[in-house]
């Protein structure tokens, strides 16, 4: 399938969650089986390239492409959980979202030291969840350099802000 293609399987809902947000919405893609499967190889692919030995995904559809690239690599997977979802002890940034602010956690003995994660998420638009992922991270004891995305929007400026976070961005696919 073309990038053309995939795009076309992003569904757009205006007005969600708040007025005036054009919404992608990946249901559409990862809905579709052929859609899905290039979309994990494309990540995969720039995963691989990258030369990470971890992937984190942040909550929650970070978690459907970082998990299935994790295992197409067999590398590990970590998950990066909205606050008070994990069992064990855990280490937290506070971020604002592009709507409202939120909390991130993870469990830090699932990093070793000097360790190279990529993040993988859903889709950039400010650079807010992606930068405090980073800042966990790295926090925990872990490289970052690179981040991967379904979708970016460029509009919102969050590659320029990655990159002032020393994160390198690529994106299958961008919206005005
Ligand atoms: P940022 O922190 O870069 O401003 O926002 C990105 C985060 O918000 C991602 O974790 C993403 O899942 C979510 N998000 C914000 N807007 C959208 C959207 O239009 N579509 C989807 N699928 N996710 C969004």
């Amino acid at each position: 399938m073309t990038p053309q293609e995939l795009k076309s399987l992003v569904r757009t809902i205006p007005d969600f969650p708040i007025e005036g947000i054009q919404f992608r919405d990946i249901t559409t893609l990862i809905g579709n089986g052929e859609g899905f499967a290039a979309t994990v190889e494309w990540l995969a692919d720039r995963v691989s390239a990258s030369g990470a030995q971890a992937i984190a995904g942040m909550e929650a559809r970070g978690f459907i492409f970082g998990a299935a690239v994790s295992a197409k690599l067999a590398l590990p997977f970590l998950p990066v959980r909205k606050s008070g979802k994990l069992p064990c002890d855990t280490i937290g940034v506070d971020y604002a979202l592009e709507y409202g602010s939120d909390r991130l956690e993870m469990d830090p003995a699932s990093v070793t030291e000097g360790q190279l994660v990529a993040m993988v998420d859903d889709l950039l638009a400010t650079g807010g969840t992606a930068c405090a992922t980073a800042e966990l991270l790295r926090k925990a004891g872990a490289r970052v350099e690179h981040a991967f995305f379904v979708i970016d929007l460029p509009d919102l400026g969050g590659a320029t802000r990655l990159k002032d976070c020393d994160v390198a961005v690529e994106a299958l696919m961008e919206f005005e």
